[in-house]
């Protein structure tokens, strides 16, 4: 065994300062190794063991395995996805059986090198006290990238560091939540979550294939045929309210075919609505008092789920949104790719040619800003009138708690995402007229701070201050 002086994986700098000498009272790993010093970057505080082994293997202890604590994390995570192809890194056998169990099929390699370099295939990867025995962390998360699927979830788990002796076993590296997370988006990953106990239990991380790696999932992905679905019922709801004048054009412009239900909830419209609808031959749901708008979603998914649909689709009935695109809006959840999808204005800068007012134009573009950074997203908007969701996406979020107003569409993004649902958005065209324009500069203030209020509220979930609405529902099927 010869030891080589090694530089930092994030940074790639030689520069460091020396924090621990001597290795700590650790058990040596297989080749009988300890580390005799264990350093610190200057420049990005990344903290590994040099001079380290040389040989690209795996220095791992025998049977390092998962606590009963971090597979627990991992079904927290796991439990909300569609079952799908699950590969564990290492002896994680126990994670294995644990997953089989909800339904997923489990593949195991001891070490990423040894994985054909095939198309991406994998919904999820387990890489359970691992990472820090990588010769090239930083590699191995590379090639475990390229084996996810576009929306897959990587989970890692790897000891935090904390006081000397910095770990029972001598590793190659040592990660605090900062420099993992570092290192996760240098690998190409956007990360979900990162949770450790304050009493010192491992660290648990959950990232998903960055968005702006976009243009290398071509190239990375060798194109496979999607497998045929069982058809899949499909219901538009419209939540409604004073809509008589445009319901029709609306209802007209859905795609023959395409629909196999349409539900209107009508919020006690002043108006012909319902006269319209019945002449329609809609399902009609009356809201005996006006209610308001999140009240209005919430009665039109209950009813759509109730009605044995597999994917909703929600389209505004004030013909603002074009009804034509719904086969695209709907194509990503058919093939599985993903759980929610919203038409998006602000993706190809139609919003403006549609006439959307230039300062709702810049205030969504503020609060979108915002809201990606406060939950590590790329979304382009968060208050778009015109989506998709599966049944399955729906019944595990806990939509009946959010707000009876136009936060409602926030609130359930963050339930989407706080139950890690996969979010895909499509570039639509809006039509601005007086009609269309269903929210007003007064209102739109109050329904500034209440995006606000969400924005924090989910911030605390993450970090620690757990709240009921923010939960996913487990048991659903
Ligand atoms: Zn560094």
């Amino acid at each position: 065994m010869t030891l080589v002086e090694v530089g930092c994986e994030l940074c790639g700098v030689r520069h460091y300062r020396v924090r621990f000498r001597r290795a700590p009272e650790c058990v040596p790993t297989s080749p009988g190794w300890r580390p005799e010093r264990i350093v610190e970057c200057l420049r990005c505080g990344f903290l590994y063991a040099t001079p380290q082994p040389d040989e690209w293997v795996l220095l791992s202890p025998e049977g390092a395995a998962a606590s009963d604590a971090s597979i627990r994390e991992l079904l927290r995570a796991l439990r909300p996805q569609p079952p799908g192809r699950l590969l564990v890194v290492g002896p994680a056998a126990s994670v294995g059986e644990a997953a089989r169990r909800l339904g997923w099929s489990i593949e195991s390699v001891p070490d990423p090198r040894g994985m054909p370099r095939a198309a991406a295939r994998f919904d999820a990867i387990v890489l359970c006290h691992m990472l820090e025995y990588a010769p090239y962390p930083k590699a191995w998360l590379v090639t475990l990238r390229q084996a996810l699927t576009p929306n897959g979830l990587l989970y890692v788990v790897t000891p935090r560091i904390g006081r000397p002796p910095l770990g029972a076993t001598a590793q190659r590296s040592y990660y605090a939540r900062r420099t993992l997370t570092t290192l996760l988006e240098a690998a190409g990953f956007a990360l979900l979550s990162a949770r450790s106990s304050p009493w010192g239990g491992p660290l648990t991380v959950v990232a998903r294939r960055a968005r702006q790696m976009a243009f290398l999932n071509e190239w990375e992905t060798a194109p496979t045929p999607a497998p045929p679905r069982p058809s899949l019922k499909v219901v538009v709801v419209l939540p409604a309210y004073n809509a008589a004048r445009t319901l029709r054009q609306t209802v007209r412009d859905i795609p023959p075919g395409v629909a196999d239900e349409v539900i209107l909830v009508d919020d006690a419209s002043q108006d012909d609505t319902v006269a319209v609808a019945t002449q329609l031959g809609l399902t009609i749901v009356r809201h005996p008092r006006n209610r308001g708008y999140g009240a209005n979603q919430k009665t039109c998914f209950a009813t759509a789920l109730a009605h044995g649909a597999d994917l909703v689709v929600m389209v505004h009935p004030d013909y603002q949104y074009d009804p034509a695109v719904i086969p695209q809006l709907i194509a990503p959840i058919r093939e599985g790719q993903a759980d929610a999808v919203f038409g998006s204005r602000m993706m190809k800068g139609g919003a403006l040619e549609g006439g959307m007012p230039l300062w709702k134009h810049n205030a969504n573009i503020l609060l979108t800003a915002l809201m990606n950074v406060a939950f590590h997203t790329y979304l382009t908007e968060y208050h778009s009138g015109f989506r998709a969701y599966s049944a399955r996406a729906l019944r595990t979020v806990r939509f009946e708690q959010n707000s009876d107003n136009f936060v409602f569409d926030t609130e359930i993004i963050v339930q989407l995402l706080a139950a890690y649902q996969r979010l895909e958005e499509i570039p639509i065209r809006t039509r601005y007229f007086d009609e269309a324009s269903s929210i007003r500069f007064g209102p739109a203030v109050g329904y500034g701070v209440g995006i606000l209020w969400a924005v924090c509220r989910a911030c605390g979930h993450r970090w620690g201050w757990r709240q009921r609405w923010l939960t996913p529902r487990l048991d659903s099927p």
